[in-house]
């Protein structure tokens, strides 16, 4: 027997429609590239947002059509993203930290029609240009009278959308339609193309609603730190407008004081970023002696939370840190940190030691961790295996059928991260499988030596990989950028881990380098730091 409701298809645009409807006059503020604030009330978003599907469709965009954006976050990208889906045209958020010609590379092979994007990444675009196989239409987010020289035969945003009527009809098509598309930047072979549906992408938006999540309401506002091109802002675009939190765009600056400014005299409640941000952030708190009496919540995702973020934000600046993980294909929230019930009342440590984790899946994801013949492991806290996941917003594929099949017999996709689970569902990772070091056939976690070696006050940013061993097979090698104007030793490392990490686990050698390369969602970047070490000579080979 059938149940007896309606078919409400999950479309996106109904979250804009909710926002002009219920929260017409809540706001999204932007700081624009050329620095002034500007606000946006939802109800104008919506407007705006229809008004880009009359420029698309004039255009000859239609269904499944890819429409690329290169832009920091703004109320004009998000008009640009909601016009897109709204008309069930596909939009491609490209990272532009990418190298051009990757960029290119992706803009081809998602076969993007139009390109809208910021005048900062002008000279990028102009760069390439002659490798764009299929961009037709070049937008500039500007107004005429900020409207760049340029190359591209580009029109400026608010001429493109100008005069355009309302009427563009939108949602008219099936929930699990395509709306967006997201390459992850691949640490081996190329990039691959993550394509969220309308479906998985409001039921991604119920997740972060909810209040171990996000947990953002209409009395909210959120800064969204982290870029709409970095796995939708985390849902953040879509949360917000659902809920009708304010949004607070910090478009291209993102230093420790333009984000103070934004969160001082926006009143912030909630914020998300990735942990590097946070250290410009607490920088200038220090050196200025200011306080953050209106931020209730952090979110910290990415790559892990380094202790010393995670303790001056709860004990110095009272701020609820929530430590996330997740990922491209995991649309992206996977697990969040919130303190489990039975820890409320814990003492300091045990509550930070439980933040440090990762934390625990929503509902609407669901967890396991396996051993190689795909045997589930424990969760005992303590035993690693495989993390792999399942649930409606959780990639099936890549676009283009790239990289074959991802899903096991039941369904479950392979994170690449290894991890452990405890007895409520709390995930620790331990490391990427392809970072993991494997000495005599053991696992050593790259990460833990990281995470330990980056609390050394000498140390600005520090990475393990594992360098050919003759009888291990590999052994940990330690690499080291110093933090300004220090030169931390070998000796005074090795004692930071002493203690810490198990004998065995001791780094054969620590390397210093002027600058650990970071990948372009700020990670750091293992597959050129091995290439950089390739040929090394490990003192104990
Ligand atoms: P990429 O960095 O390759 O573009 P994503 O942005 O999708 O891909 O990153 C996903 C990966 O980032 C995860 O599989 C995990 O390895 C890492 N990651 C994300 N959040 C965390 C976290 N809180 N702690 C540790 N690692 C994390």
């Amino acid at each position: 027997m059938q149940g007896i409701m309606q078919d409400w298809q999950l479309t996106t645009n109904k979250i804009l429609e909710h926002a002009k409807r219920i929260n017409p006059t809540r706001e999204i503020i932007t700081r624009r590239v050329g620095g002034e604030i500007v606000r946006t009330s939802y109800s104008q978003l919506h407007d705006l947002s229809k008004q880009v599907s009359g420029a698309l469709i004039e255009g000859g965009i239609g269904l499944g059509d890819r429409v690329a954006t290169l832009g920091w976050n703004s109320a004009r990208h998000m008009a640009a993203w909601y016009g897109t889906m709204g008309i069930g045209a596909v939009l491609h958020t490209i990272n532009p930290r990418l190298h051009p010609d990757q960029i290119a590379w992706i803009a081809n092979h998602a076969e993007d029609k139009v390109l809208i994007l910021d005048t900062t990444f002008l000279p990028i675009i102009e760069a390439v240009k002659d490798k764009f196989e299929t961009i037709k239409t070049y937008v500039i987010f500007a107004d005429a009278d900020n409207m760049p020289e340029n190359s591209l035969g580009a029109i400026a945003f608010d001429d493109w959308v100008a005069g355009k009527s309302l009427n563009a009809s939108w949602g008219d098509f099936p929930e699990e339609t395509a709306c967006g598309l997201c390459y992850t930047s691949g640490t081996t072979g190329n990039p691959k193309g993550v394509l969220y549906s309308h479906r998985s992408n409001v039921l991604h938006t119920m997740i972060t609603m909810s209040k171990d999540a996000m947990g953002m309401g209409a009395n909210d506002v959120v800064l969204p730190v982290v870029p709409m091109f970095h796995a939708n802002a985390w849902g953040l675009a879509f949360g917000c407008p659902a809920t009708g939190a304010n949004m607070v765009m910090p478009g291209a600056q993102m230093d420790g004081a333009s984000i103070y400014e934004l969160l001082d005299t926006e009143k912030v409640t909630i914020t998300a970023a990735v942990p590097t941000v946070w250290l410009g952030l607490l920088t200038y708190l220090r050196e200025n002696d200011l306080k953050l009496p209106h931020l209730n919540k952090v979110l910290i995702g990415g790559s892990a939370i380094p202790d010393a973020i995670l303790r001056a934000f709860e004990t110095e600046y009272e701020v609820d840190v929530i430590h996330a993980w997740g990922m491209t294909e995991t649309s992206p929230l996977g697990t969040l940190g919130s303190l489990p019930p039975h820890l409320m009342d814990a003492d300091i440590d045990t509550r930070m030691t439980q933040k440090l984790k990762q934390g625990r899946p929503p509902f609407g994801v669901e967890l396991k961790i396996v051993d190689d013949e795909n045997n589930d492991l424990a969760w005992d806290g303590e035993t690693s295996g495989r993390l792999v996941v399942r649930g409606p917003a959780i990639a099936a594929g890549y676009f283009k059928g790239d990289g074959g099949n991802v899903l096991d017999e039941n369904g479950f996709f392979d994170t690449g991260d290894v991890a452990n689970m405890d007895e409520f569902g709390t995930m620790q990772i331990t490391d990427r499988a392809k970072d993991v070091i494997k000495s005599g056939g053991e696992w050593i976690s790259s990460i833990d030596i990281e995470n330990i070696a980056v609390g050394h006050p000498k140390v600005a940013n520090a990475a393990a990989i594992g360098i050919y061993h003759p009888k291990w097979d590999e052994r940990p090698l330690l690499i080291i950028q110093a933090a300004p104007g220090e030169e931390p030793s070998k000796e005074e490392l090795l004692a930071q881990l002493e203690g810490k990490i198990a004998k065995w686990w001791t780094p054969d050698d620590v390397a210093f380098i002027d600058e650990i390369p970071l990948g372009a969602t700020g990670k750091i970047n293992k597959l050129k730091l091995r290439e950089i070490f390739k040929d090394y000579k490990l003192p104990t080979a």
